[in-house]
């Protein structure tokens, strides 16, 4: 999460040990940039840096609490982020969400608006916020730091504060708590309520460039040079796109092969193995099940629109050859029917219904279906 093997943003970095080693740390610092300009992970690397034991032309990256930063356990360093405000008194702090935060920092090695509130249940509604959270910051940044050192608190989109959650905080960054360092990572700086933004040192973090992004696509994943570049160049230097681009690759390939299993389990009416194949896809969790059924339509409406003679459009060369033998099972008498039975399941499955029940259904009606010719 350092930038560790890419020589991405090393102005900046050098400018933020410049400000270490002169002891001119501000306290409440603003990176700035596009989302996935690398800003989130600038932000983690002064972090390390402010809380490192053994500093010398970085975060030694050995020490005890560096070792506490990389593994998002470090006693001092505090997130705080936009959550879906829901009616329950206890999921209105960010705390109480930090696990599947730092999951999907982990999964994604960078962070993106749309990635987190997909995970939060709902990728379409815009978090917040709010003061309950301001509250809490307060409250934790006025207790002695546990290590002795410096306290940290990293938030990620201050622009989502709401105006009661800024002006509480407002206080705290006038007058912060000694030893504590605030660190503002924003994509719209502007949208900040101005007597918040005028108290911050602002620095402004530009865009990564095409090679850097490959870079760190082939240093976080399995990823060879020349898909990499591929991946790079079709992100409009937004590391967080390029890594979602790569991630859903992946999963498209996972889809499908356990189509494949799927629709051949179906056709030769196999129980006892359709049973295993349900087992196994129901421990999948459900967004990845809900991902797989959008997944299915499209394939089967791949397969009516190529019985046109239209060219088969944005599938993996894998896909390509395998809908040209399956395509004869899809025709007009089916597809109505097979398009009802996964819509269906998609919304029994937004309902939380038994998975293994419900696909289980799914394939027998498949059995039926996948045969009428
Ligand atoms: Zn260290």
């Amino acid at each position: 999460m350092l930038f560790e093997n890419v020589d991405a943003h090393l102005k900046l970095r050098s400018q933020l040990l410049q400000l270490f080693q002169s002891n001119r740390v501000p306290h409440a610092l603003l990176l700035s940039g596009k989302e996935g300009s690398g800003h989130f992970q600038l932000g983690l690397f002064f972090a390390t840096l402010l809380l490192c034991k053994n500093v010398e032309n970085g975060p030694c990256g050995h020490c005890s609490s560096c070792k506490k930063m990389l593994s998002f356990n470090h006693p001092d360093f505090h997130f705080s982020f936009p959550i879906h405000l829901s009616k329950s008194e206890k999921s209105e702090i960010s705390a109480d969400h930090r696990s599947s935060f730092v999951e999907m920092i982990k999964e994604y090695h960078c962070i993106g608006k749309q990635t987190w509130y997909a995970k939060m249940g709902n990728e379409n509604k815009q978090g917040v916020i709010g003061v309950k959270e301001s509250q809490e910051i307060i409250k934790k940044l006025q207790l002695k730091s546990y290590e002795g050192n410096r306290k940290v608190l990293l938030m990620w989109l201050p622009e989502l504060m709401n105006l009661q959650a800024s002006n509480k905080l407002l206080k705290l960054i006038e007058e912060p708590p000694e030893n504590t360092i605030l660190i503002f990572i924003s994509d719209q700086p502007h949208s900040l309520i101005q007597t918040i933004y005028s108290r911050l040192q602002h620095i402004q973090v530009p865009s990564l460039s095409v090679d850097h992004i490959s870079q760190y696509l082939s240093n976080y994943f399995i990823i060879d040079e020349v898909e990499a570049n591929s991946i790079a160049k079709s992100s409009s230097t937004n590391l967080h796109r390029a890594v979602s681009l790569f991630l859903s690759k992946e999963n498209t390939k996972e889809y499908l092969s356990l189509f494949i299993k799927w629709m051949r389990l179906c056709y030769t009416r196999n129980i006892s193995d359709t049973i295993d194949w349900v087992s196994d896809f129901s421990k999948m969790g459900r967004e990845t099940n809900k991902d797989f059924l959008t997944y299915s339509l499209e394939l089967f409406r791949q397969c009516i629109v190529n019985h046109y003679q239209i060219n088969l459009a944005g599938l993996s060369p894998e896909e390509e050859s395998f809908l040209l033998k399956f395509k004869p099972f899809i025709n007009h008498k089916n597809i109505i029917a097979l398009n009802e039975v996964i819509n269906d399941a998609y919304y029994h499955l937004e309902r939380n219904a038994n998975v293994k029940i419900l696909m289980l259904d799914v394939s027998l009606k498949l059995y039926k279906l996948v045969r009428v010719k």
